[in-house]
């Protein structure tokens, strides 16, 4: 082994950054991060690159296939998703072509310097292309017959069309001539070379769109040659038209890069890897980590494989298929196919496939094939399979096996079915359930009423579903511009591309016009839970800012709705209605009635069998408790009270007790909200029916609550017979700079002791009435925006007091807690103080990660995006806890609660008690519960029972 002068360790994830590659597109050789792959440079003593021993002793490329299989399915970190899995089918015997996967080890290492690779890579490529040239019996390069190659990127997790791909590798002018006379067939050999130097001139020359709306310009050329040969489809082109066709490409790659396309198969092999690297750090690939929590420093590992040609005649053909229906988990194959055609036909909906059933009668055999594999695949990765196949001449080829992206409904029903088919067990399902996509099984869908009355216009294929309607837009920006304006767009495109991925984000549902069920736009649509109709039968047309559907048009802004269930769309708006597991919770569907309802229930069975985490709601009326019991609440984690007054008119009420100038006004407007908050309370302790309910004193923030318009102001003037200019004067007076670190929580009750006095009241005496009539209540009571456990001695002295004189006068007992929200810092770093007072603590962590973070929770929308689309922040804190910042301070708070008070009850009831990823963490905290609004309650039973079983795992 070579003993070198080391400066830093080369694989070191920390010293990770995209920084290097962001923008450095082609032309070819702008850069060093554009040229072929070289040694890497000799060590500089000033600190350049440096080399490790460990560096020169790693393997960085793995093969498969054929006789040969260094790895396996264990190693998607190392291969990618892509080579772990092809390795593990080679394993198993199925017919894979051989090939081989340098590991994401060398991404992380082209990153970390500079666009070059480790020292050992080019004698490994080559020995593994020789090995591939063995088992094909096929030279790289050969002008005769040619071995030609695919090159995959391939991440830890698939990130479906975000990165890039060449295929048909290794043809030049010369061998595509050796191609066309070996096979017989010069059409096919002219095709592979006009798609691949499309592809290479695309992927690694950077000849691309240059703005939304421009054709792609390969397209383009192809178009323009289709029309003045007046040719339609792809397949009607000639050799003499492909030959043609050839030379515009190559003077297209020419005119826009500068470069000539290369001829050297290595040159164009090294391109075509260093591309796939780059692809890692492009935009969309980086939209699209931010939005899945993908981290940068996993890198793509690169696939090379031998070609197999679904495009060499009839015989042949291309496809994907899914072991189960994706759109709602139906145990069928399902997929599409396109006699001769590539791959990449299919994902891009260039031709229209063909539902793989038609395959049953026009390739039996291969059909028969594919349903065996089916089972193999399905037995053996003990998942929903998605497959990429190739048939050559009737011989069948697996190009790619992973698990399939489908919907949260057929996440939910495969789970469920494959625990009945004994494939996997209840704690599989469990872990393999997306807990998010739960919420899909109360999404809404169209209401019967409103279909009888609306007739689809057109019909396209369902490819997620659910209801959206919404306002047309044609681009990804009007998308967002929509979204921003609090109004719900609908995207629609011809077809989608990853460039559209900001728009199908901010939109409420997507249409295209073409390409099938696995196209780009179903596949990213199903995985974001997005409404989607694909290939619908519409005409769009982008210039005009029209959507023609048979004889109507519409226009961009109209409102347009589709079923991404039945495939249907209508012109105008379509109410919707609540999903059959909703109507069964509210009794409009018997349960026996409703399979989906029984899957939801069995599953959410099994959550709770391995949960250790509590589930509470987040309810402020006594509807949203009965919600909330109905979808597994354990009790009220928080209750808002001055939430209470948002209908009707008691905000005026609220607003006269704010605006009080006087104690005896204040009181005055206090005793007129008593009774309101004492039914409320009376109401929902028989709700809870004996369930914990935490109620939480007064916190409105002013600015949330002052009438700041006029018309408010005229309105409450009216309503509480104050003047209108008084009201002004007030509102003034009471305004503040920073009303979130202002006049709230506590400090308002303890300089307006009458506030917390007659909610105490209004708490206790509805307890009161309960127990009297019966009833049972287990009353927590906190106390908002607590710094100084001084704060709360004050607080809870005036409850403790009121409470007795309820008990006394009302002549019953009953027990009840007094804690603290930790929403400050302070709270938490004197929690072993605080916990002398209190008996509970509550994580408000909306407030805790604004104060930790100094961040606005209102408004830092004008920087968090940023900051996630430069992963400065991997993701919005006031949506996934910040576990390294904020999260400490809970763990601080919790550690030393527990020191003065060993049984604490800990618990949170911040936005986060929702969040899987947080969930996880207030697990391994020590949490007893997490509280979170109705929807999110069976997505936060399910998260609690991943974080158990993660945590069972790692035990
Ligand atoms: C919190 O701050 O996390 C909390 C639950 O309180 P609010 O959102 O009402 O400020
Ligand atoms: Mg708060």
């Amino acid at each position: 082994m070579r003993a070198t002068v080391l400066t830093v360790s080369v694989l070191s994830a920390s010293s990770f950054s995209l920084a290097p590659a962001q923008h450095r597109r082609p032309p070819l050789k702008a850069s060093v991060l554009d040229e072929p792959a070289k040694s890497t440079p000799a060590l500089d003593p000033d600190g350049g690159v440096a080399v490790t021993d460990e560096e020169v002793a790693r393997k960085f490329v793995y093969d498969f296939g054929e006789g040969k299989t260094d790895g396996n399915g264990t190693q998607r970190a190392l291969l990618g998703g892509k080579g772990a899995n092809l390795a593990e089918c080679s394993l198993i015997g199925l017919p894979v072509p051989p090939g081989f996967t340098i590991s994401t080890e060398v991404c992380t290492y082209y990153y970390a310097h500079d666009g070059t690779y480790p020292l050992s890579l080019d004698v490994d490529v080559k020995a593994s292309v020789a090995r591939i040239e063995g088992a094909v019996g096929k030279r790289f390069g050969d002008a005769s017959d040619p071995l030609l190659v695919s090159v995959r990127s391939g991440a830890r997790d698939s990130m479906p069309g975000m990165m890039d791909t060449v295929l048909n590798l290794g043809l030049n002018d010369e061998s595509v001539e050796g191609l066309a006379a070996k096979t017989g067939n010069e059409r096919f050999a002219l095709d592979c070379y006009r798609r691949f130097i499309a592809m290479y001139g695309d992927v690694v020359m950077g000849v691309q769109q240059r703005h939304e709306n421009e054709h792609e310009p390969f397209d383009a050329v192809m178009d323009q040659l289709k029309a003045e040969r007046h040719k339609r489809e792809d397949l009607d082109l000639t050799p003499d038209d492909l030959r043609e066709l050839i030379t515009r490409f190559k003077a297209l790659i020419t005119e826009r890069s500068g470069e000539e396309f290369p001829q050297d198969p290595y040159e164009q092999l090294w391109g075509a890897i260093g591309a796939v690297f780059r692809s890692w750090g492009n935009d969309r690939a980086r939209i699209y980590r931010a939005k899945y929590h993908i981290p940068a420093e996993w890198g793509t590992a690169v696939n090379v494989q031998a070609m197999v040609f679904g495009n060499l005649g009839d015989t042949s053909a291309t496809g994907v298929c899914f072991t189960r229906r994706p759109t709602d988990g139906e145990n069928v194959m399902y997929g599409e196919y396109l006699v001769n055609a590539q791959g990449e036909d299919v994902v891009a909906g260039i031709r229209t496939p063909k539902a793989i059933d038609e395959m049953k009668t026009e390739m039996p055999d291969s059909y028969t094939e594919l349903e065996h594999i089916r089972g193999v695949l399905e037995r053996h990765f003990a998942d929903v399979q998605d497959v990429e196949f190739t048939i050559q001449e009737k011989k069948l080829y697996l190009l790619q096996t992973r698990n399939a992206k489908r919907t949260g409904l057929a996440a939910i029903r495969t789970a469920y079915e494959m625990v009945k088919e004994g494939i996997i067990d209840d704690k599989t399902a469990v872990k393999r359930i997306p807990a998010d996509s739960i919420s899909s099984l109360l999404a809404p869908t169209f209401s019967a009423d409103a279909l009888e009355r609306e007739t689809p216009l057109a019909t396209g294929l369902p490819a997620g579903p659910g209801a959206a309607s919404g306002h047309i837009t044609f681009t990804a920006l009007g998308a967002e511009a929509i979204q921003r304006e609090g109004r719900k767009a609908i995207l629609c495109r011809i077809e989608t591309t990853p460039e559209d991925l900001r728009g199908m984000i901010a939109a409420e549902g997507i249409l295209t016009s073409r390409g099938g069920v696995s196209s780009h736009a179903a596949l990213v649509a199903r995985q974001m839970g997005k409404v989607c109709v694909c290939g619908a039968d519409v005409t769009i047309d982008y210039s005009r800012g029209t959507l023609g559907i048979g004889t109507t048009v519409l226009r961009e802004g109209d409102f347009v709705s589709i079923d991404g269930t039945t495939g249907h769309i209508y012109a105008g708006r379509v109410d919707a209605a609540p999903s059959e597991v909703n109507q069964v919770l509210n009794g409009k569907l018997d349960p026996d009635e409703s399979y989906t309802y029984r899957i939801f229930q069995t599953v959410m069975g099994w959550a709770d069998k391995y949960r250790k985490l509590a589930v509470r709601i987040n309810a402020d009326t006594p509807k949203q408790a009965a919600t909330g019991l109905k979808l597994g609440a354990e009790g009220i984690g928080l209750a808002r009270t001055e939430h209470m007054f948002f209908e009707g008119d008691r905000i005026h009420y609220m607003r006269k007790l704010i605006l009080a100038a006087e104690d005896s006004e204040r009181r005055r407007a206090a005793n007129k909200l008593l009774p309101f908050q004492r039914d409320d309370f009376h109401e929902m302790f028989n709700a809870m029916d004996g369930l914990p309910i935490t109620i939480r004193l007064l916190d409105p923030p002013l600015h949330e609550f002052l009438p700041h318009e006029s018309s408010a102001r005229l309105a409450l003037a009216d309503k509480i017979s104050v003047p209108f200019e008084k009201i002004t004067e007030r509102v003034a007076a009471l305004q503040e700079m920073n009303p979130m670190l202002g006049h709230r929580g506590c400090r308002l009750a303890i300089s307006f002791p009458e506030i917390a006095e007659m909610q105490a009241r209004a708490i206790f005496e509805a307890a009161a009435q309960v127990v009297a009539e019966g009833g049972q209540v287990a009353l927590e009571i906190m106390v908002p925006f607590v710094g100084f456990k001084a704060e709360l001695d004050n607080q809870v002295n005036t409850l403790h007091e009121v409470a007795r004189e309820v008990m006394a006068y009302r002549k019953v007992s009953f027990e009840y807690k007094v804690g603290t929200m930790i929403e400050l810092p302070r709270a938490a770093l004197t929690a072993d103080d605080i916990a002398h007072t209190a008996e509970f603590f509550s994580f408000g962590t909306n407030d805790l990660t604004q104060c930790t973070m100094g961040m606005s929770r209102d408004d830092s929308g004008a920087f968090l995006p940023t900051y996630t689309a430069k992963e400065i922040i991997s993701q919005n804190p006031f949506a996934s806890i910040d576990q390294v910042g904020v999260g400490q301070l809970v763990q601080i708070a919790c550690d030393k609660g527990a020191t003065v008070r060993p049984d604490i009850k800990l618990g949170v009831c911040g936005e986060h008690g929702g969040d899987p990823k947080s969930i996880e963490f207030f697990h391994r905290v020590g949490l007893n519960y997490v509280s979170c609004s109705a929807p999110r309650i069976p997505v936060a039973r399910l998260a609690a029972a991943q974080a158990a079983l993660a945590d069972e795992e790692r035990h």
